[in-house]
């Protein structure tokens, strides 16, 4: 275990680093971030020995660090350090053979068996084996790095301390070198303290993260409670917004580039252009709107300029959905990532248009609707047959303005209540349970916001936004379901 205890010091009289406290035990990652010059290489040095602090102490498995020689204080901690120059020309096999020095006894002692198997799995381990008997100046920055750390561990050490070790790698070793560190504190009890510029880098794989800025501890805990927006934005006097990784419980970093190199202009809805036909709705913009839906083509969040509206067959039967779609805008010639796609077996020629504007806002609602697969959601478990037929009533909400995430996930409540009461204003019967329809079994819904002019907090009912989408919402799906009656009726063809 590693301790240190109100460390202070630096480069003569100046304090580099100022009153620095944690613990680490084994098998713990702990992350350094901070940004340049705020102490993290002089800390490290510090704890390897190389620099003597002025205050406090550093204390390894009970004894101070003082008390330890170099070559047994090189048993405990390795050390993979910031810059990696090698004036000389070993070979690769020399370089990571150095790190069993620490191991061996008397003045021309030769490698032993143990040294030799020890060194091959360091190199192993690393991925540079191959490279053995090549000299070290023949490699790349990364594969330099990779031999170093390959030292490193043939010292067998019980801490290991990195300084940035993923600077020169590519994603992909960054990614098998974390994974490797992760890999050896479990199965050896590995201490790494790691000094990591890339803050997801160090969220994703420490357990612990200090943060650093001028030379003082600003914070020592888990990566979700030390990488909050507002710290970061200080320390790193830059515009960032913290969202959560998709897969793995990890808060993500994104830096913000400044306002005005993104600005666009607002009142957006006015410049979409309407392409219709019986085949599809196309709606254009020359701005990309960012996007929350779940539709076949662009779902979840996204930023999209194209929203296609395709009519298909009843029948319309794909296993792969996402990739038929895809190339039939490829057909149309539009890009998918560009691209929100629904398709609905509703007539398009039912669609409503419904746009409401006043002062406190501008929404355009659009919306597609069939009811042959209208569903009671109370009563949708006692339905054994799983229904697939293709989206019937396909919602789209564009809005002129900014919407927080919490008002995109009130929009969709809005709409949907919205949705449902025009259901049920209308008696759409769900034909297995012959109750009042909520919605049907493939619904499809999508909240487009130009993320530019007016900002909006709120979507809900509560909200003057989400009164106008529910009364925009209930009106378009109203008016569609009143044209798909009428056919109906008339006997028309129908859904
Ligand atoms: P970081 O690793 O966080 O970027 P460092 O610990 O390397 O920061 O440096 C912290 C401060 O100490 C910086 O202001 C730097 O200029 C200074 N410093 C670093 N190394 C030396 C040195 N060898 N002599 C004098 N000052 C140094
Ligand atoms: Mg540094």
């Amino acid at each position: 275990m590693l301790e240190l205890k109100g460390v202070a010091g630096g480069y003569g009289s100046v304090p580099v680093v100022k009153n620095v406290n944690f613990q680490v035990n084994a098998g713990e990652i702990l992350g350094i971030i901070g940004p340049n010059g705020s102490g993290k290489s002089t800390l490290l040095k510090f704890i390897y020995g190389f620099l003597q602090p002025e205050k406090g102490q550093i204390v390894i498995d009970d004894q101070p660090l003082t008390s330890y020689s170099q070559k047994n204080l090189a048993k405990k901690i390795a050390v993979l350090p910031q810059q990696t120059d090698s004036a000389f020309s070993y070979t690769v096999r020399q370089v990571v053979e150095l790190g069993r020095y620490p191991h061996q006894t008397g003045w021309f002692s030769s490698n032993s068996e143990k040294d030799e198997k020890v060194v091959n799995k360091a190199m192993n381990d690393t991925g540079v084996f191959s490279f053995a008997d090549q000299p070290i100046d023949s490699l790349s920055g990364g594969e330099k790095q990779r031999v170093l750390l390959a030292r490193a561990l043939a010292q067998e050490p019980d801490i290991l301390l990195l300084d940035e070790p993923t600077n020169h790698l590519d994603i992909s070793y960054q990614l098998s070198l974390l994974d490797t560190l992760k890999d050896w504190t479990n199965s050896k009890q590995l201490t790494v303290i790691a000094v990591l510029h890339d803050l997801n880098m160090a969220a994703m794989y420490s357990h612990r993260i200090l943060l650093m800025d001028q030379g003082q501890q600003i914070a020592l805990d888990k990566p979700s409670y030390v990488l909050e927006k507002t710290v970061l934005e200080k320390v790193y006097d830059a515009h960032l917004q913290r969202k959560e990784h998709p897969s793995v419980p990890s808060p993500l970093i994104t830096l913000e580039p400044s306002d005005r190199s993104f600005e666009q202009p607002s009142d957006l809805l006015n410049t979409l252009t309407f392409d219709e036909t019986e085949e599809r709705v196309c709606i254009s913009s020359r701005f990309y709107w960012k996007t929350l839906s779940s539709a076949v083509i662009g779902a979840g969040f996204g930023w999209h300029r194209f929203f296609v509206n395709r009519h298909v067959d009843k029948d319309y039967d794909c296993d792969n959905p996402q990739e038929e779609y895809g190339a039939y805008l490829q057909n149309i010639s539009l890009e998918t990532a560009d691209t929100v796609g629904m398709m609905t077996a509703a007539l398009l020629k039912d669609g409503s248009f419904i746009r409401l504007k006043d002062s406190e806002g501008d929404v355009l609602v659009y919306a597609t609707a069939g009811t042959s697969n209208a569903v009671d959601v109370s009563k949708a478990y006692e339905n054994a047959v799983q229904s697939f037929t293709i989206g019937t009533i396909n919602i789209w909400i564009f809005i002129d303005g900014k919407l927080t995430e919490a008002a995109y996930a009130q929009v969709m409540m809005t709409a949907t209540e919205a949705k449902s009461k025009a259901l049920l204003d209308h008696k759409i019967i769900d034909n297995h349970t012959r109750t009042l329809a909520t919605g049907t079994s493939t619904d499809s819904m999508l909240v487009a916001a130009v993320h530019s002019g007016k900002e909006y907090m709120y979507g809900g009912t509560a909200s003057p936004l989400g009164k106008k989408i529910g009364k925009a919402v209930y009106d378009a799906v109203a008016e569609t379901l009143e044209k798909y009656n009428q056919r109906k009726n008339e006997n028309e063809e129908w859904e």
